[in-house]
């Protein structure tokens, strides 16, 4: 049978130093534009990584896009899920087509809208004086979604932009976008972009090849339940926005 570990990388498999638990034993292992380290495994990060690495295929599942990833000094050998799902590599390093033809169209479908809100966000940050940037992430010449990050350690920022702007947006647009905050990270995601309907294609794919596939999903964030739920078996760091909202209930 083969094994396929669907795992999301940023907090889940290392995190940056201050969120690190210790400063003990901390393995580099992802660095900034720049050059410069920005994130640590913890000796349990790397013990995990060793278990799962052993006798599975690993799948980064994660919203890095593919210049973010090369900064990542993990050995993934086989498929690899960019961009909240929006590019699948496959194991040769390339984009796999059917599935860059499906999400150009969702790309296509709504970039009118992300960049008209790219410019209510300008603004907004403007005209309340917010310490905070706002891009859409783009990705092989696709735009796939909005990310806003606060400065200055102004986390309140980030919740007012959130409150005030992100939040009446996505509700006049009912179900067609989706908000995904956790600490230092508020996207804007087109419903039809997701981890979730990456992995689900990666497994009906690979299930073609393999008569059966043990499938493990790996997270950290609530965002991640979905692909979580798509395999046999799902972990969470304990402590994690996830855990919080989960097991965390149970103790
Ligand atoms: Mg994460």
């Amino acid at each position: 049978m083969r094994t396929l570990v669907f795992v999301d990388l940023d907090d889940t498999l290392f995190q940056s130093r201050h969120k690190c638990p210790t400063d003990d034993d901390l393995h580099p292992v992802a660095s900034l534009r720049d050059g410069s380290v920005h994130s640590f495994m913890t000796a349990k990060q790397r013990a995990l990584w060793r278990l799962l690495d052993a006798d599975a295929t690993l799948i980064p599942t994660t919203a890095r896009d593919l210049d973010s990833l090369r900064r990542v000094d993990l050995p993934f050998q086989s498929w690899r899920i960019l961009d909240y799902g929006g590019v699948i590599l496959n194991p040769d390093g390339h984009p796999d087509a059917p599935w860059m033809q499906r999400m150009t169209q969702v790309s296509q479908e709504t970039i009118g809208e992300l960049n008209a809100l790219l410019d209510l966000v300008e603004t907004f940050i403007q005209s309340a004086g917010l310490s905070a940037h706002v891009r859409i992430i783009e990705d092989f010449g696709l735009p796939f979604y909005l990310v806003a990050k606060y400065r200055d350690d102004r986390e309140d920022d980030l919740s007012r932009l959130q409150d005030e702007l992100v939040r009446p947006w996505l509700a006049e647009r009912a179900d067609a976008y989706r908000l995904h905050r956790n600490g230092n990270n508020l996207a804007v995601l087109p419903r039809a972009l997701g981890k979730e309907h990456a992995v689900r294609y990666l497994i009906e794919h690979l299930g073609r090849e393999n008569s059966e596939l043990l499938t493990i999903g790996v997270g950290d964030s609530l965002i991640d339940g979905a692909f979580m739920a798509e395999c046999d078996y799902a972990i969470t760091p304990r402590g994690s926005q996830l855990f919080e909202a989960t097991l965390q209930q149970m103790l």
